[in-house]
């Protein structure tokens, strides 16, 4: 099964929505495999947002990524990624569809409150650029039967 990453950001959590974000990824089924809180630091953010940069507005991004503890988590499911991305939203919370998380949660383009991963490139080296192996749980899903139907555990 796939696995993605998750960032809730400082936006999330000086708004207190942790809880209420993470109860959307349980609910639709989703495994947690991996979560902690930890403070970004410029170098984990440079490696992270190094498509941005270069961007007039990076430094802003980067402070506002700092400004409190993150909750990060690695969830697990059948099309993970693609799925994890869509439940966020597009990137700016004002254009964002409601019932998505940006969609209901944030009217900005900055503080929009979740990171998810794109791609399964960006998915792989984001999870191990934010986790060590050891962090990353396996364990038995004593539901999985009444999350999906055999063959579609199969496919991946
Ligand atoms: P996404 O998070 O949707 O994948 P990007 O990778 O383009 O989007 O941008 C990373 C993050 O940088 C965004 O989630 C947002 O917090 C911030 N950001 C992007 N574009 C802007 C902008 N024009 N002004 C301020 N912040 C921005």
């Amino acid at each position: 099964m796939e696995r993605t990453l998750i960032i809730l950001k400082p936006s999330a959590l000086q708004r207190r929505l942790i809880g209420e974000i993470l109860t959307r990824f349980e609910r639709k089924g989703f495994i947690i495999c991996g979560m902690k809180m930890m403070r970004l630091d410029e170098k984990i953010l440079d490696d992270h947002y190094s498509h941005l940069t270069d961007k007039p507005f990076y430094p802003r991004i980067k402070k506002s990524m700092m400004s409190s503890p993150v909750v990060v988590c690695c969830v697990q499911g059948v099309n993970a990624i693609p799925v994890v991305h869509a439940m966020a939203g597009v990137t700016n919370g004002r254009s964002a569809a409601p019932g998505t998380i940006r969609g209901d949660f944030s009217l900005s383009v900055q503080e929009n409150v979740i990171h998810t991963s794109d791609s399964a490139k960006t998915a792989k080296e984001e999870i191990g650029r934010f986790f060590s192996p050891e962090e990353i749980f396996e364990y038995d899903i004593a539901t999985l039967h009444y999350l999906y139907a055999d063959d579609e555990v199969a496919l991946e």
